[in-house]
């Protein structure tokens, strides 16, 4: 667990080292829970968001984009039940004054006793060797069952307490499991709390003309007050999704981890309307597409897994999450909700105009049941980084840090360098970038050693590095240095472009999703 917390720390530097991610407002010392992207971090998050587009707009020919306002008419959240609802149970520390989100001490009291049994089980399989049955011990070591039969109980309490909005019941969890504030170590705890956490600002410019407006704290909604727009325009017929990339908003209590957790965010939304009663097929039809658009990114398919929800949200008629492993556990990246109509006929209710689909094959009117998924940029943006980042011993003793991004992810694909700066290299060198920047982002680099230009790549993920040296000016043919294996290879120059632009094309992953 150290070396995992320590290895999160070093990715945390590293983003801002090599000017992925930076702290927003830095030299006013920051602005909590808000971050910049730096000159890799965008075109990184902006692939990120091109992978999700295409994925959803060019491989369905029944879903389309949108790209509605921020500010929408107030009574909107009313009706999707953000004013009331849209809450976390809070709790303090009186000694430390630190604020929690009382489900997630929770939530990492139950990890604490997974912690625990796995424990017991390395130590097992340490002590045992090859003989080592771990089925059986799980099933008969005393102390595992102990752990387990506390979580097991832990669990179904916490639940139940979620169910109920029992907010005295959470606090007396807390109690009860002799949680303690990480900061100041004691048990001393407020009552609990719900928060709302949603933004709010003034539209208008005289003070009685002024409307309170809030920041959106999901896209999906401007999605919802426009479908019928889409269907109409656009001849829709259901199925039919509507896709949309945006920012989000949420004063988010508790804010850490990075940009796992912030106050302003991005969000990856679509939107499937289907018929009644159609909803779970299609749900599970979703789950599988989307975990595949994740697979395909090569990150390592034992990282990913579903977490089925304990409770459903108040739309909901089923929900899972896929969850990544992060270097701080798996984590939620991407939540895929059967919504029901419930937004829409609330919607309906609330404006007074009808939202109806008339489906000509069923010859009648309903108000479609909607399947949603929903993915945080900023998430995937940091499962990307944390399952890239590693760090290399090489044949030589040194290390290096690679970023092994996916190909079609990295802010630049190419970096050309002449050896020397004389003889006409850095002109050569200029001329190949010239033909292939207009298909992919170059680097220019011939400072320092080839070696120490090297590294500067492998530090942002740049997939080929290629060399102009002597050779070159004899014969047209370059060093193509692949970033992974570190391997060379000399090719003509003429054949860089397709070389490159083949192996870096998003093409590569998308046509993944489709196989099966
Ligand atoms: P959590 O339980 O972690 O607060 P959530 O279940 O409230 O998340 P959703 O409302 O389902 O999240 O939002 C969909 C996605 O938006 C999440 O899977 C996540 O990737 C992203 N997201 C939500 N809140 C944040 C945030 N504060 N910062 C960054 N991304 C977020």
């Amino acid at each position: 667990m150290a070396q995992q917390e320590d290895v999160f720390k070093k990715l945390v530097s590293h983003s801002k080292e090599y000017g992925f991610v930076f702290q927003s407002s830095e030299i006013y010392d920051g602005l909590s829970a808000v971050y910049d992207y730096g000159q890799n971090g965008v075109e990184l998050k902006n692939n990120i968001k091109k992978y999700w587009w295409d994925s959803m707009v060019l491989l369905h020919e029944n879903v389309v984009g949108i790209d509605s306002a921020i500010f929408m008419h107030p009574t909107i959240w009313k009706a999707s039940g953000h004013v009331d609802a849209f809450n976390d149970p809070l709790i303090d520390n009186k000694d430390s004054k630190k604020r929690y989100r009382a489900d997630v001490l929770i939530e990492d009291q139950l990890a604490k006793y997974d912690d625990k049994i796995n424990k017991e089980v390395e130590k097992a399989a340490k002590k045992f060797g090859d003989d080592f049955n771990e089925d059986e011990f799980r099933s008969t070591n005393k102390r595992v069952l102990d752990n387990q039969a506390k979580r097991v109980a832990l669990h179904e309490r916490f639940a139940q307490a979620l169910n109920d909005s029992n907010l005295d019941e959470l606090r007396q969890i807390i109690v009860d499991e002799e949680i303690v504030c990480p900061i100041s170590g004691t048990k001393n705890w407020t009552e609990v709390r719900q928060f709302n956490l949603m933004f709010s600002t003034d539209m208008g410019s005289t003070a009685e003309g002024a409307m309170k407006v809030f920041l959106r704290p999901e896209t999906a909604q401007g999605i919802f007050v426009n479908y019928l727009n889409v269907q109409k325009t656009g001849r829709m017929k259901i199925p039919f999704g509507i896709a949309q990339i945006g920012k989000a908003f949420r004063n988010e209590i508790v804010a850490r981890q990075f940009i796992f957790r912030m106050r302003e965010f991005e969000q990856m939304e679509m939107q499937f309307f289907v018929r009644p009663g159609e909803e779970l097929k299609w749900f599970d039809l979703w789950k599988q597409t989307r975990l595949k658009w994740h697979k395909a990114l090569g990150l390592g398919d034992q990282k990913y897994r579903f977490h089925d929800h304990d409770k459903l949200a108040h739309y909901a008629n089923a929900a899972t999450d896929i969850e990544f492993q992060m270097p701080f556990g798996f984590k939620e990246v991407e939540g895929i909700h059967s919504r029901t109509d419930f937004d829409l006929s609330s919607h309906e209710e609330y404006s007074g105009k009808k939202l109806q689909y008339f489906d000509p094959e069923l010859n009648k009117s309903y108000v479609p049941y909607v399947i949603e998924t929903s993915i945080g940029v900023d998430r995937m943006f940091l499962s990307v980084m944390a399952a890239a980042y590693t760090e290399e011993k090489l044949e030589n003793g040194e290390t290096r840090v690679v970023l092994k991004l996916p190909a079609p992810l990295a802010p630049v694909k190419v970096a050309v360098m002449p050896l020397t700066k004389k003889d006409g290299m850095p002109e050569k060198a200029r001329e190949i970038i010239d033909d292939l920047k207009f298909d992919v982002k170059c680097q220019y680099d011939e400072k320092d050693s080839i070696g120490k230009r090297y590294r500067r790549q492998d530090a942002i993920g740049t997939p080929f590095c290629v060399t102009v040296d002597h050779q070159t000016l004899q014969d047209n043919t370059v060093t193509i240095r692949h970033r992974d294996t570190m391997q060379q290879e000399r090719v003509a120059i003429d054949q860089l472009r397709s070389i490159i632009v083949d192996y870096v094309s998003l093409r590569n992953l998308l046509k993944k999703i489709k196989e099966d």
